[in-house]
């Protein structure tokens, strides 16, 4: 991954471009298109947390950038490059994406500057619920108010201590577990959330390569059977969009991780990668794979398509004349500046961009949020709710893409998401 390129102020400065690109062709007036622009609320705090026995001071952020639908909705991000623009770009990103997919929420998205793989389990869920409580304090979070999720560096173990501190907080109010999205699913959360992103990811990019225009263009065959992929971050999202076109036939020659990348041009196994840098602290020297010392390279190797799943920045003017592939399959919220998809648009690479390719993920965490405020009972009718979700799911692809799935795939996964499944 390309450190260097992770500037908030750069990102912001991206998504600023392409909203006024975007704009240019609405008739609104100006001045509602400034309103819709600008983030609403910023709220930055420092909070005190001990860490081995000494105090340690922490920076927590929560944007809203839109309250013209509530509650505003958009995950939290640990990482060490967390900063307000980074956050106030996220933010933003998520009002046009839960817009797209017709998700009643405005855009918002939190972050905390912390390195969650070099901190213990102890600091991080202190950490958690210091910002859960600072957040609570002012009001910032709630189930008609704002509704976080996981996002880059957070999982559902966080969002379980997010929705308990809540909970301590708010005893007693029945719609309290809708705080938070993506929570265990034990604990209020929903069968398929967690490979929701990634599954959607796979659906976008395989009715790309089904047929079409845009394929014929490209000179592609049909079909994700034999396509090379490399892939950008093995968080959950890369996993599972990964995992599922690897299902489907795809053949993933490169993963590309924080210490490195790793190549095999006859295919890596995601499973078998994923269990060694579990096992090992690291995807570089996994059997029979080629290891790549900087990661970033591995994202200019030859491939069919690209798939970054980490951070945003990381194609950039800098390397976007190198990229070999002909589709970026953007399952990270903006891999690609404004600037490198010029360069990539006039060589002919086709991007799937963000706002519609990782919208699985808040589709789902829509229905989670109402199934904990209907307060469904786990059991019968919270299985009803969580197929309800995978059905819209399937409906949001569908309206997105203009294309129908088969009602013998549609079963397929409604009935299949199972939590056994998971990482
Ligand atoms: N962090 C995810 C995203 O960027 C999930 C948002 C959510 O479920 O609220 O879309």
């Amino acid at each position: 991954m390309s450190n260097t390129q992770i500037q908030g102020k750069d990102f912001y400065n991206s998504v600023l471009q392409f909203y006024d690109q975007a704009a240019q062709f609405s008739k609104l007036d100006p001045g509602i298109l400034s309103q819709i622009k600008a983030c609403n609320s910023i709220y930055k705090v420092n909070f005190p947390v001990e860490v081995d026995g000494h105090v340690q001071v922490f920076e927590g952020i929560r944007v809203q950038h839109s309250h013209h639908k509530l509650p505003s909705k958009g995950g939290i991000r640990y990482s060490v490059y967390v900063d307000e623009e980074e956050v106030m770009a996220l933010a933003t990103l998520m009002t046009f994406k839960c817009a797209l997919v017709d998700v009643p929420f405005g855009g918002a998205k939190g972050g905390v500057k912390i390195n969650p793989r070099t901190s213990s389990v102890e600091t991080l869920e202190r950490v958690t619920r210091r910002y859960a409580s600072e957040l609570i304090k002012k009001n910032l979070i709630g189930p008609g108010m704002d509704v976080p999720a996981p996002d880059y560096g957070t999982g559902s173990r966080e969002m379980a201590w997010i929705a308990d501190t809540y909970l301590a907080f708010k005893f007693g109010d029945t719609n309290a577990l809708g705080c938070v999205t993506g929570k265990p699913v034990g604990q209020g959360g929903i069968r398929g959330r967690t490979e929701a992103t990634g599954l959607g990811v796979f659906f976008g990019l395989r009715e790309l390569l089904a047929d079409g225009e845009l394929l014929k263009k490209l000179g592609m065959t049909s079909g994700m059977a034999g396509k090379r992929i490399i892939v950008q971050g093995l968080g959950n999202v890369g996993y599972h969009a990964a995992h599922f076109c690897e299902l489907e036939g795809a053949i993933i020659t490169g993963i590309a991780e924080r210490e490195g990348g790793i190549f095999n041009a006859d295919g890596l196994d995601v499973a078998a990668v994923f269990k060694h840098r579990t096992e090992s602290g690291s995807i570089l020297n996994y059997p029979g794979a080629q290891n790549v010392a900087e990661a970033s390279q591995l994202l200019e190797y030859e491939c069919d398509v690209l798939l970054p799943a980490a951070l945003e920045n990381q194609i950039h003017a800098g390397n976007a004349a190198r990229i070999k592939a002909r589709i970026i399959a953007e399952g990270a919220n903006g891999p690609t500046t404004k600037d490198a998809e010029k360069i990539l648009i006039e060589r002919g690479v086709v991007i799937l961009p963000d706002l519609y390719l990782n919208a699985g993920g808040v589709t789902v965490s829509y229905f989670e949020w109402l199934k904990n405020l209907s307060n469904v009972r786990f059991g019968r009718m919270g299985k009803r709710a969580e197929e309800a979700s995978l059905r819209r799911l399937v409906s949001t692809i569908e309206q997105t893409t203009g294309k129908s799935i088969s009602a013998q795939e549609r079963e397929l996964i409604i009935q299949g998401a199972d939590e056994t499944s998971l990482v």
